[in-house]
């Protein structure tokens, strides 16, 4: 109730912000308008930090409702694809979507599939100032793998282990402060705990990242793959759902 009443009254503050910069109320000085879009940025931080922490709250909290049912991954990322041209339209960049191989259909919570995978392709525009966002899903190792890829900054070595814990943000060269929690990664983490499943990274700085994520078809949870089984030249860190990541740097 107390989240509902929170988030109800910060979208009231957006609301009137977006108002007064509309001139809806009057016309506003440079100066004015500079002060609304300040408290704007700041009120939108706040709501998606709020909303952040009420995630892990939840989720670490115990084992919050897991809806199972059966879904086409295919289906899931139609709809992510939807939401992705509305929401990121402006950002310049070409985004391709790939489903490979036979549909397979998995036994898993498509809505916690989809927090995500949003979370992943927000990361992705966020740290891509230009280029293209690759979404591929394909079968593999009884379940399926969404494989989120961007020509971004991408990620020091020494930085991939600690993006997964709580309030870890990179210092990017070159790059001012993304705005951001630093919560994204960790919500992603304990939700694919949740569903049985892992990720892994590859990344290299200057080049861009890509996130592979992995669920499997039934619900049952299994432990992390070894990183050798998947090895590139590029660097790779991969990270069960469930073991808690060491701390670094
Ligand atoms: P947030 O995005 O809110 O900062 P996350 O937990 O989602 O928090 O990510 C943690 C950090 O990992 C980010 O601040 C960023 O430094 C790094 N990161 C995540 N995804 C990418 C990406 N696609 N490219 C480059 N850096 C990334």
């Amino acid at each position: 109730m107390i989240s509902h009443e929170l988030r109800t009254l910060l979208n009231a503050i957006l609301g009137y912000c977006d108002l007064l910069l509309e001139e809806a109320f009057g016309s506003l000085s440079e100066e004015q308008a500079h002060s609304l879009r300040r408290i704007r940025s700041n009120a939108r931080t706040l709501l998606e930090l709020m909303t952040a922490v009420l995630d892990v709250n939840r989720l670490e909290a115990g084992q919050p409702p897991v809806a199972l049912t059966e879904v086409e991954v295919s289906r899931v990322l139609q709809e992510l694809q939807v939401e992705a041209q509305e929401a990121y339209q402006r950002s310049g960049l070409d985004f391709r979507w790939e489903v490979e191989g036979k549909p397979v259909p998995i036994r898993t919570d498509p809505e916690k599939l989809k927090v995500v995978l949003r979370n992943l392709l927000s990361n992705a525009v966020k740290f891509t100032p230009q280029g293209s966002i690759k979404v591929q899903a394909s079968p593999k190792s009884g379940g399926v793998e969404v494989r989120v890829s961007d020509t971004g900054i991408g990620i020091p070595p020494e930085a991939v282990a600690v993006i997964f814990e709580p309030f870890r943000q990179v210092e990017h060269s070159g790059m001012s402060p993304s705005g951001g929690t630093g919560l994204g990664l960790y919500i992603v983490k304990q939700i694919l705990d949740l569903l049985g499943g892992t990720i892994t990274v590859d990344s290299e700085v200057g080049r861009g990242s890509t996130f592979c994520v992995w669920v499997p078809q039934g619900k049952t949870p299994r432990k992390a793959r070894p990183a050798s089984a998947r090895g590139t030249g590029r660097h790779r860190q991969e990270r069960s759902a469930r073991r808690r990541p060491h701390s670094q740097g």
